[in-house]
């Protein structure tokens, strides 16, 4: 808010692509097609993987600074890299997302710098993270990657499951 009080343009919303495919099913006046499949299964995944971060991580916004004891807003925020640099692989993984408020997760575009300082303290191999994220991009992601997913937050979920992976990580 104050940002922009101050003269800083707000950020330009990220265009989603039109594929042909669409523009002419629009025009040629068919009924418009339910919500698809795999987009149902992301939202119910993006919904399992913000438990997740809670779980394993809390609820405090992770690069709020000075550190904030509370937050009005919770979102899932993709870090240290933007959401949009990610393949699907990397965005559906908890490990690429932290509890963020809106204040740094929008105005604060990210916070990345913050965001990498704090996972490097903490041993975060970052270069292992990117590495994945270069063997997965735009890679095709089927049906069974969000449902295989889903099972996964689902396990971990549980307490048993959640502890195992506690004395792993
Ligand atoms: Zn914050």
């Amino acid at each position: 808010m104050l940002k922009q009080r101050l003269g800083f343009k707000p950020r330009k919303p990220i265009q989603k692509k039109l594929g042909g495919l669409q523009v002419s099913r629009i025009k040629s006046g068919k009924k418009r097609r339910k919500k698809g499949e795999i987009t149902k299964l992301k939202d119910r995944l993006e919904i399992l993987q913000k438990k997740v971060v809670i779980k394993l991580y809390g609820t405090l916004c992770y690069t709020h600074q000075p550190q904030a004891t509370d937050t009005m807003t919770k979102q899932l925020g993709h870090m240290p890299w933007a959401r949009a640099e990610l393949s699907q692989t990397c965005i559906y993984d908890y490990r690429f997302t932290r509890i963020q408020c809106g204040q740094c997760n929008g105005f604060g575009q990210g916070m990345s710098m913050t965001a990498r300082q704090r996972m490097t303290a903490e041993g975060i191999d970052l270069d292992a993270m990117w590495t994945l994220n270069l063997a997965t991009k735009g890679k095709p992601h089927s049906k069974d990657f969000y449902l295989d997913k889903i099972k996964e937050y689902e396990s971990l979920l549980s307490t048993e499951g959640l502890d195992e992976q506690a004395r792993t990580r």
